[in-house]
């Protein structure tokens, strides 16, 4: 039997990304290691992008960012470096 995608998946699923070639979040990954301790981004972001990488070190899959700004706010160290888009970039949400 296949599983079917909640409605937050399935709405979320309809979303087209379009990926311009530089990252528009950028992590410290210095200020990230040395100085935070609480890594509160694994825990906000609402599309779970943020993961720690075989060094321990925080990555952000950019990519599938929903644009919310939730990570750029918590992050209580200052240690993202986030833009918008450049135009005509990023994501465009679609009614399913
Ligand atoms: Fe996740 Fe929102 Fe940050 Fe994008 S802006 S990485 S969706 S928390």
């Amino acid at each position: 039997m296949s599983e079917q995608p909640g409605k937050v998946d399935a709405k979320l699923g309809a979303n087209v990304f379009k990926l311009d070639q530089e990252p528009h979040i950028v992590i410290d990954t210095e200020t990230c290691r040395t100085v935070c301790t609480r890594r509160v981004c694994l825990q906000v972001c609402p599309a779970d992008l943020y993961e720690t990488n075989d060094q321990g070190d925080m990555t952000v899959n950019w990519e599938g960012c929903l644009e919310c700004g939730t990570c750029l706010i918590c992050c209580d160290e200052k240690a993202l470096r986030w833009e918008y888009p450049r135009g005509g970039f990023g994501v465009q949400y679609r009614m399913s």
